[in-house]
Parts: structure tokens; sequence; C-alpha cells
């Protein structure tokens, strides 16, 4: 299949568009048409997907362990029957190689899975108490969750933002990128086709502001969970505190790579270089500044341009692409005036630094080396395929540089040495440290940020807490 589904809204378990609504146009990017046509939500919309969530909160909250997890299974069970028409449909939209949308559907199978356990073992605690009193504290779901979802894991970051909320006993409105809202519907369809009662999960889409200010303004809406940049998700957060509600933040990145002088260089960039370009940079916890000790720095800097220089660049739907467009024409812009400032400052380029074609938004791997710390690209998250490598003399220097910045979501280091990785462990400022790995997640681990890369967890048990509130009861 390589059709692109017909794309709408999904508000109490009806199919939504048309009408006088206004829609939004998504393009692939791999060649730059358009191949569909997205409703977009007007007020009206909106307000029905409030009550309607209203109502599935009544419905759900008190659903059984047992019917949250059959629902969760039978999902993954689907997802996986229909594995590669979504991952088609993710890469049409959104531009990743297929392998990588594949992927992205096997981590909400994983997920979902384990949430239907963990959903089984949300257990309170009862309280020691004098004679004849029992005190109880337990975990209830906190209400009708709004979820804002980015376009880089079309398939993935829908599933994270559903299947908590569901894990939770909550009800969701979903608004997904409007860029990749295919994707999002499809996972939605799996639950809704595995027994999840209409109500509970929606997916509207729209012109973001309006939207997020609409949901958030009413108080049927108990948490907001946004994934995106700082800039938007402080935006989201002040408009949250109007109505007190809660709030899970996974937000900007901008992954410290720490290189020590004890460490084999190829094996090292055997798992490095692809991780960098693993979705043309566009991911959060991407390796982005690659602090590199002196003893190994010129040998790392040249392998690392020339694996760069060798990655197939191409449609996500080609045989044989590792690395497909970016998603959208702001991120090609983004590159060339993050790369283009860094060089006029005296960085080095070694590849890259331009796009490819003249279709779609294709953007060539790029090096960048020796780059002050006063260029832009050292200080904003560049969410695209390029590295920065620097050098640095000793450990201190290099976790200072690491820490640098008030981002802290993923940070990496590489050292055979066990009482610096002691050490690293715990100096890193980030939700997430990888030592000599750059698989830092996992559906049974948390993932999310401190310092403005945000707070409050997705996956693993924590995932699932980030929904519910605790209530502690205390009996005469
Ligand atoms: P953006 O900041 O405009 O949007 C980021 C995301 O937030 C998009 O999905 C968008 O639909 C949503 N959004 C924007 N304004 C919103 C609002 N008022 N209410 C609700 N949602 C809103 O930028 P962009 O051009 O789409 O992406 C650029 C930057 O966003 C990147 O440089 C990166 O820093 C960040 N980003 C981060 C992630 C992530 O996984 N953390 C994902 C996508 C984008």
């Amino acid at each position: 299949m390589s059709q692109y589904p017909s794309l709408y809204m999904i508000i109490d378990g009806e199919r939504v568009d048309g009408g006088s609504r206004r829609t939004h146009a998504v393009v692939n990017p791999a060649t730059g048409e358009v191949i569909g046509q997205l409703p977009l939500a007007d007020p009206a919309d909106l307000d029905r997907a409030l009550a309607v969530a209203a109502e599935g909160f009544r419905i759900w909250r008190d659903s059984t362990a047992q019917q949250r997890a059959a629902v969760l299974q039978g999902a993954a069970r689907l997802m996986l029957e229909r594995q590669e028409d979504i991952a088609r449909t993710a890469t049409l939209e959104q531009g990743k190689p297929l392998a990588e949308s594949r992927i992205e559907v096997l981590m909400n199978v994983g997920l979902f899975n384990f949430y239907a356990g963990e959903v089984q073992r949300l257990y309170g605690r009862t309280l020691v108490r004098p004679t004849g009193m029992r005190s109880t504290v337990t975990h209830e779901p906190v209400g009708p969750v709004a979820a804002f979802a980015p376009w880089n894991f079309p398939i993935g970051n829908p599933g994270r933002k559903l299947g908590a909320p569901i894990a939770a006993g909550c009800s969701v409105i979903l608004k997904s990128a409007e860029e990749a809202p295919a994707s999002a519907l499809a996972v939605l369809q799996c639950l809704l086709d595995a027994g999840l009662p209409k109500q509970v999960a929606q997916a509207v889409f729209g012109v973001p502001d309006e939207v997020s200010r609409h949901l958030l303004g009413s108080p049927i809406i108990r948490k907001l969970s946004f994934t995106g940049s700082t800039v938007v998700g402080k935006h989201l957060a002040r408009l949250a505190t109007e109505n007190m509600q809660r709030t899970t933040m996974e937000l900007g990145g901008h992954g410290p790579v720490l290189v020590f002088d004890d460490v084999d260089v190829e094996h090292v960039l055997n798992a490095v270089v692809p991780h960098k370009y693993r979705n043309a940079g566009q991911v959060c916890v991407s390796p982005t500044r690659f602090i590199v000790q002196q003893g190994v720095y010129d040998r790392f800097r040249e392998s690392f341009a020339q694996r760069a220089q060798a990655i197939k660049v191409g449609n996500g739907l080609d045989d044989g692409t590792q690395m497909g467009p970016m998603a959208n024409p702001r991120r090609p812009e983004a590159m060339d005036k993050l790369i283009g400032d860094a060089v006029q400052r005296g960085a080095k380029l070694h590849c890259g630094g331009e796009r490819i074609g003249n279709q779609g938004y294709f953007y060539a791997p790029s090096v960048l080396s020796d780059v002050p710390l006063d260029a832009e690209i050292m200080n904003e998250e560049p969410f695209g395929p390029v590295a920065i490598l620097n050098a640095y003399a000793d450990e201190d220097a290099m976790i200072a540089e690491a820490n640098r910045l008030p981002y802290g979501l993923a940070a990496y280091a590489w050292t055979t040495d066990a009482k610096r990785q002691q050490r690293l462990s715990r100096l890193l400022e980030a939700g997430m440290v990888g030592i000599n790995t750059t698989m830092i997640g996992g559906a049974d681990a948390p993932f999310g940020g401190v310092k403005w890369s945000g707070h409050g967890s997705e996956d693993g048990p924590e995932g699932v807490l980030a929904c519910m509130v605790t209530k502690a009861v205390h009996e005469g």
C-alpha cells in the first residue's frame, strides 16, 4: 500500500470531516506533493469532544484492571497485524525510512503490552494507625487528559499519549501534529477496534494555539501532556496554571556525548553515528554536542565525517535508504541558518551544510567541528542531521560543557574507567544517561527530562502514575 488514507477527526467514535471546516494540506516530505487534506476543528467540535471526554472519564475510571489490560493487549495485537500499513503511512507523511517506521509500531506494541501488565499492579498502601483507625493511600485516575503529540514519531508519540491515560483509567483528547495525522488515527483505531469505549479516546486536529487554548481553558481537562519544543511547552504550562491542570512536559534537548581517551574510537562511532542521523536528527534525545577528549579527537572527527558522508539519503520507501528527508520545510531552513552562523563564527564544516536535490526537504548529513560557544547551534536545539564535535582537555571541563545548557534530556558518555562511569552517572544533569550505550529507552523505563527539558515521565510505571492522583482516606 503506497496510498495515503483519507483524513478526519474522531469525536465520540464518529469520523468527523467536511462541512465549513478549514483544512490543512498534508505533504509528503520526500516529494513535496500534497497527499491529503486534514479537517481542522472548530470551537463546536472541541466543545463536543470535551463533553464526550467528561462522559468517557465517568465510564473508564470505573473499568477494571482486566478490562484496561484487555484493550491495551488487543490494540497491541492489531497494531502488529497492521504494522506494514501503519509504517507506510508514517513514512509517506513524515519521511523516515520504512525500517524506522516499523520499529515505531513495535515500540507501541511493547509499550501497550507493558502497560497492560502495569495496570494490574497499581497498588496503594495501608498506614499503621492507633487501634480502631485505618488509613489508606490510593491512586485514582486524574481525569480527562489533553495530549499534544509532535510529528517526529508519528506512531510512537500518539502511542505514548494514548497508552498511559487509558492504562490509568482516564479519558483523553489527542491532538497530534497536523503534519502527520494519519498514523495517529491508525493507532487510535486499533484501540477502538480492540473494544475501547468510543467516549474514552478521541482525536482532533486544528490550529495548535486555538486547540490548546480551548481545551486547557476548560475545567473538564485535568491534565496536559505535551511533547514538543521548550518554547511552546512553557507557553502551554502557563495556560495550564489557570485551571491548575497537572502537566507532563517532554521538551527539547541538546544531547551531550562525552568521549574519553580510553575508548575504542571505531566501536563508539559504530553506535553514535547511526544514532545521530536516525530520523534525520529530528529526535529529542539525539546526540548533538560531541565533547571529545583531545587524545582521540582527530581520529574521531575524521572517521565521523567519513561515515556521515557515506550515509545513503533518499525516499524512506526505497530499499537501502538510511536517512529520509526532513519532515517539513522549516527544518532545512533552520539547518542552513544554524550551520551558516557557526561557520561564519569560525567553525569548520567537514561535510553537508546543504540541501540535496530540488524536490522534498532533503538535507545532507553534516559535521561541524571547533564550534565556538557563542554560535547559535551550541545553544539552540538543532533538531536535524548535524553533529557538533569539539575537543576538551579533561573530565571536569567535559562535564562542565555537558551541563552548561539549560536542557537536561539525554546525555551520553563513553569510557572504560569504572569509577568515572559512576561519577558521570551522578554528575550529568539529564533525565536519561547512557553510559557506553545509545539505548536509553524502553517500555519499562521512565522517559523524560530535567531543567528546561521538562518534567514528569512517560513509559515505565512512572508513565501510568503520571496520569493518576493520590488520595489518602482516614477512617476513625
Ligand atoms: P513548534 O515549536 O512550532 O512545534 C512543536 C510541536 O508543538 C508541534 O507538534 C506543534 O504542532 C506543537 N505546537 C506548536 N504550538 C502549539 C500550541 N500553541 N499548542 C499546542 N501545540 C503546539 O516547532 P516545529 O517547527 O514543529 O518544531 C521545531 C522544534 O520543536 C524543534 O526544533 C524541536 O526543538 C521541537 N520539537 C521537539 C520534539 C520532541 O520530541 N521533544 C518534537 C518535535 C519538535
